[in-house]
């Protein structure tokens, strides 16, 4: 009895078993925007294609409430939304697209247990792809695979696969194979329920015809595949059984073998199978882990952690939301919880869920849920909120900065309201906010260059208060931890280095990787690191 397959033991709460909450990664332009509003649309979210995202069109939606993501056609901001489909809730947690803001997506990917990885068939695994998918191995997510735009000319079945296989080295097994390509590409075997699905190319809302068949020898293949074309399918579906994986579902929910399937999301192609297979096969809440223990999705007790706050998500209120995965538990309306770090209890009367177009109250949610905790500013990413217990989640991790710059308000006299705004995006996790020992000012760090336009946008937007970026005179940050002998001495004698972060902690700035060589070669008790976690 070896090699029995152990999977993970069924969560007894037929409500928190049934939610599946995941991710969709892609490179800009594979087709997320398009999936995700199919996603909806068979999710009764949405009444009709084309609500989501407009792009190039004048209409708005709430994810798309900042003008400079309509401009650019760029989704800054992630949230959350949920549907039912079947028996499954489904949480879908938006990701940034774009790659300056990698560390806002690697936050919300700890909130989920699985992603989808969206590819473009003609141009296959692209840069943000790769390193999304390397965010999403860090943490063995398991990954179900969409090869999108196969209505198109698109790349040999093979050769995609191969792809997949090589660059991020992970197995890839077929769930569907496609039938024909570009204009004569007619549809997809559905390889795990023996099922031909036909492409309406009229229809692009219409989910495809499926057609039983009982195995590759079915003569009914014949009366719907054109013969040139079942000729090829069937030898390659026979090298397909021969050259790759089967699909087993442990390996899948270890992260080492993704399901692939084949399909046109414009056309709603392959998109219900893709779902069907996320519903049947993908994880149902996992546990959480946290400094104390780990958190299973079925204890009693009420326990989440925030991992994105959003900051003035509604001009009419001047809000700020914090997005909670619940780890345990069932959460309702009016639960009085603790939030551990100030240990105080918080009373949450207005929680919200993201209903596709628009919040609305959440009177209950469930371990796996994502809710939304308008707030006044308490709550900061990596907070926990539980009904008693000190817990400290982990993994929820700071990156320092790639790119400082100073900042200054245009209007001298506004100095204050341009700290407090900067304060409000540090806690926001949009940038680091550094307060220099020497001087007057701030330094502020982002991942990447358009995160700096961004911020100047909003500030001005949001408090009424031009600001100019400038250059300024460091290039890297470390944060430093250690005995505090060593850390008196070394901050001594390097003041013009040093900087408190928006938490208080400590941080050396310089301009030289060699400088950070130097330091902890003289100060061997002190700790030099480029992310700290956020707890
Ligand atoms: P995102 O940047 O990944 O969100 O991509 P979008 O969903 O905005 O899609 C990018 C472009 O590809 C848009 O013009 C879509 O209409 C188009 N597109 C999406 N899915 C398909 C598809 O299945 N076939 C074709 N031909 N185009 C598609």
């Amino acid at each position: 009895m070896t090699n029995m397959p152990t999977l993970p033991p069924e969560i007894a709460s037929p409500e928190i078993r049934r939610r599946r909450t995941f991710a969709i990664i892609s490179h800009p332009d594979a087709g997320k925007t398009t999936l995700t509003e199919k996603f909806l649309l068979f999710g009764g979210a949405i009444q009709m294609a084309g609500q989501v995202r407009a792009k190039g069109e004048a209409r708005r939606t709430r994810s798309d409430f900042m003008k400079i993501e309509a401009d650019r056609g760029i989704s800054v901001s992630a949230s959350a939304m949920s549907f039912d489909y079947r028996q499954y809730r489904f949480n879908l947690v938006d990701t940034p697209g774009h790659s300056d803001f990698s560390e806002d997506t690697y936050r919300t990917l700890t909130a989920v247990d699985a992603a989808i990885m969206v590819i473009d068939g003609a141009k296959g695994v692209e840069s943000q792809t790769q390193k999304l998918f390397e965010v999403c191995r860090l943490r063995d997510l398991p990954i179900l695979t969409f090869c999108n735009k196969m209505d198109r000319e698109s790349r040999d079945t093979f050769e995609i696969i191969d792809e997949i296989q090589e660059n991020l080295a992970i197995d890839v097994t077929p769930a569907s194979w496609p039938i024909g390509v570009g204009r004569d590409f007619i549809g997809a075997y559905d390889l795990l329920h023996d099922r031909l699905e036909i492409m309406d190319r009229a229809d692009r809302n219409k989910v495809a015809e499926s057609i039983k068949i009982s195995g590759l020898d079915d003569p009914n293949l014949a009366d719907h595949v054109p013969a040139d074309l079942l000729q090829k399918f069937r030898e390659e579906i026979e090298m397909a059984r021969e050259l790759l994986p089967a699909f087993n579902r442990q390996a899948f929910l270890e992260g080492h073998l993704t399901p692939i399937w084949f399909g046109s999301a414009i056309n709603s192609f392959g998109v219900k199978e893709l779902m069907d297979g996320m519903g049947e096969y993908g994880p149902q809440p996992q546990p959480q882990k946290a400094a104390e223990r780990q958190i299973s999705a079925d204890e009693k007790a009420v326990a989440g952690f925030v991992f994105k706050v959003q900051a003035n998500m509604d001009a009419k209120h001047r809000d700020r939301v914090a997005f909670v995965r619940l780890a345990s538990g069932h959460f309702e309306r009016g639960m009085k919880l603790i939030h551990v770090r100030s240990k105080k209890p918080m009373a949450i009367t207005n929680p919200v869920m993201f209903l596709a177009a628009d919040r609305e109250l959440a009177e209950e949610a469930w371990a796996g849920d994502i809710i939304g905790i308008p707030n006044h500013g308490q709550l900061r990413i990596g907070d926990a909120l539980t009904e008693g217990e000190m817990l400290h989640f982990t993994g929820i991790p700071s990156f320092a900065p790639e790119l400082l710059s100073g900042v200054r308000a245009l209007d001298p006299m506004k100095a204050k309201h341009l700290e407090k705004a900067l304060m409000q995006f540090a806690e926001e996790g949009a940038a680091k906010v550094f307060k220099p020992m020497i001087g007057s000012g701030f330094i502020v760090g982002v991942v990447g260059q358009l995160q700096f336009e961004v911020l100047a946008s909003r500030i001005e937007q949001e408090y009424s208060l031009p600001v100019r970026f400038e250059p300024s005179n460091f290039t890297s940050a470390r944060w430093v931890a250690g005995a505090k002998d060593e850390m008196d001495k070394m901050i001594n004698v390097n003041k013009g280095h040093i900087a408190l972060d928006n938490d208080g902690d400590t941080v050396f700035l310089t301009r030289l990787k060699w400088d950070i060589d130097r330091i902890e070669r003289d100060y061997p008790k002190l700790k030099l690191t480029a992310t700290k976690e956020m707890m």
